[in-house]
C-alpha cells in the first residue's frame, strides 16, 4: 500500500488551498495525493468576501469593488467599505489557476476518485479510494457531512439562486454592486438579493435566504424575476448561468482534529462564519496558519486561544434571533450598518475586533430579543 506525507480527500476549495499553502511552506517537497470525485473543471460556484487591501488570489479575481450598496427599511445607498474591498472569484478560475500551480510540483498527485472511506489507524490516516487501499501521515478531510439534525444547535441554511443576466441595453453600474437589498418580500425569513454586475449590460442577480426549509425551483425563480422586474430597469435580457447554492448556517460543535492522523478542513472543518455563511476567506486564513503550524511544530493544529471561542457564542446569539424570528431580519440588519461603519461590521464579523469594540457593535441590536436569544443559548447549550 502506497504511503503519503499528506492525503487530501476533497480537493474542492478548501482540499485546493491546502495543497497550495503547502506548496509555498518548507513542506512543499512532501508527498501530496489529492482526491476528488469531480474533475473541477466547471465553473460550479462564485466566491465574494471582503478582504482589506490585498490578498494571495489578486491576480485571479475576476471583479473588485471599493464600495457596496446596501439596501434596507431605513438606510439606502452606498457604504464606505473603509480599507476593505468587496471581491469576486468565479470557481473555474480558482481551479484552474490551482491546477496549473499544482503541476509545477512531482510530488503532488491530483487523482479523480470517490472517498469512500477515512479512518484512524497507528499507522496513520487510512483511506480507501475507489476500493483501493491508501495510507498517509496526515489525512486533510473536506468531504465530512456536518450534522444538521441536533435540537441543542442552531441549523439555518443559507439557499440561494442566482443568474448571469444578459441586457441589450446598458442599465447595470459596474462600481456600485448590490451586497444586500432587502426590497423583497421577507415571508418572516430573512430575504435579500445581490446584485454584482459585470460589466454594464451583464450582472449576477442572486436571490439568498437565511431559513430552515428550502423554496421550490419556481418559487425562487418567482423572486428572481419580481427582483429584476421591480428593481432593475433592464428591458429584455437572457440568461446565461445559473448557480444554486446551500451552506450551512449552524453552530452545530466541530472537531477539526476528531483524531490523531485526521484533521477536518473547509465546511467539514466548520470553518463556515454560522452567523454569515461565508467561508472563503476565514478557510483561506485558517489553513495559512495550520500550514504554518505544521512546518514549524510537526503538528497540523490551529492555534486557537480559548477567548476566541466568545465568536462562536455571538453567533449562536445571532442564530437565536434568526432561528426564532425574534426581531425582523431586514431590520436588523439596517441598525447593524445604520449604526456602526461597515468597516467595523466586516472587522466584527471577521472575528478580529477587540472585546470592547465587540461590545459597541452588540450595544447596537436591539437589546430585548438580543437578551432573550442570549438567555435560550444559554438553556439550549448549557441545560440541553
Ligand atoms: C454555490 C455556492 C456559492 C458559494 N458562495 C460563497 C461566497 O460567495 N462566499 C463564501 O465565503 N462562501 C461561499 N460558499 C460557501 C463555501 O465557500 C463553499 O461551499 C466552498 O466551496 C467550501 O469549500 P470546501 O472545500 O469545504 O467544500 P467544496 O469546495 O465543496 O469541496 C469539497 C470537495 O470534496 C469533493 N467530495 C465530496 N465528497 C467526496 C467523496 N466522497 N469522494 C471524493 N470527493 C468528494 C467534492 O467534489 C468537492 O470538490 C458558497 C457555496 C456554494 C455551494
Amino acid at each position: 500500500m502506497k504511503k503519503y506525507d499528506f492525503i487530501i480527500a476533497g480537493g474542492g476549495m478548501a482540499g485546493l488551498s491546502i495543497a497550495y499553502y503547502l506548496t509555498q511552506s518548507t513542506l512543499r517537497d512532501r508527498s501530496i495525493l489529492i482526491l476528488d470525485r469531480e474533475q473541477k473543471n466547471r465553473n460550479d460556484r462564485t466566491w465574494c468576501f471582503w478582504e482589506p487591501g490585498e490578498g494571495p488570489y489578486e491576480s485571479i479575481l475576476f471583479r473588485s469593488w471599493d464600495r457596496v450598496e446596501f439596501h434596507g427599511t431605513t438606510l439606502s445607498g452606498l457604504l464606505d467599505m473603509g480599507d476593505y474591498r468587496y471581491k469576486m472569484l468565479r470557481g473555474i478560475d480558482f481551479y484552474e489557476f490551482m491546477q496549473r500551480h499544482l503541476a509545477r510540483f512531482p510530488n503532488i498527485e491530483i487523482r479523480q476518485a470517490t472517498v469512500n472511506r477515512i479512518k484512524e489507524t497507528v499507522q496513520g490516516g487510512f483511506v480507501i479510494a475507489d476500493d483501493e487501499p491508501l495510507i498517509a501521515n496526515y489525512v486533510f478531510d473536506s468531504t465530512f457531512a456536518l450534522n444538521l439534525s441536533e435540537p441543542e444547535n442552531h441549523n439555518l441554511l443559507q439557499h440561494f439562486k442566482g443568474w448571469v443576466i444578459h441586457t441589450e441595453k446598458p442599465c447595470f453600474d459596474v462600481t456600485r454592486p448590490r451586497m444586500m437589498d432587502f426590497r423583497v418580500a421577507q415571508h418572516n425569513d430573512c430575504r435579500f438579493v445581490y446584485v454584482l454586475p459585470f460589466d454594464e449590460k451583464t450582472a449576477l442577480v442572486e436571490f439568498t435566504l437565511f431559513s430552515k426549509k428550502l423554496l421550490t425551483a419556481a418559487e425562487y425563480e418567482a423572486d428572481l424575476r419580481h427582483y429584476i422586474d421591480r428593481h432593475l430597469d433592464t428591458g429584455p435580457y437572457t440568461i446565461s448561468e445559473t448557480e444554486f447554492g446551500i451552506i450551512p448556517m449552524s453552530d452545530v460543535p466541530t472537531k477539526e482534529n476528531p483524531s490523531e492522523h485526521i484533521i477536518r478542513i473547509g465546511t467539514s472543518g466548520g470553518y463556515t462564519k454560522p452567523s454569515t455563511g461565508y467561508t472563503f476567506r476565514r478557510t483561506q486564513t485558517y489553513l495559512r496558519n495550520l500550514v504554518q503550524n505544521l512546518a514549524q511544530t510537526g503538528k497540523p493544529h490551529r492555534p486557537k486561544s480559548w477567548f476566541s471561542g466568545r465568536f462562536k457564542f455571538y453567533d449562536s446569539i445571532m442564530l437565536n434571533v434568526l432561528e426564532n424570528n425574534r426581531y425582523p431580519a431586514d431590520d436588523m440588519f439596517t441598525l447593524l450598518y445604520e449604526r456602526n461603519s461597515p468597516a467595523q461590521v466586516f472587522k466584527f464579523l471577521d472575528e478580529d475586533t477587540s472585546f470592547g469594540e465587540e461590545l459597541r457593535v452588540m450595544w447596537s441590536m436591539p437589546k430585548v430579543p438580543f437578551t432573550m436569544a442570549l438567555f435560550s443559548v444559554m438553556r439550549r447549550k448549557i441545560v440541553g
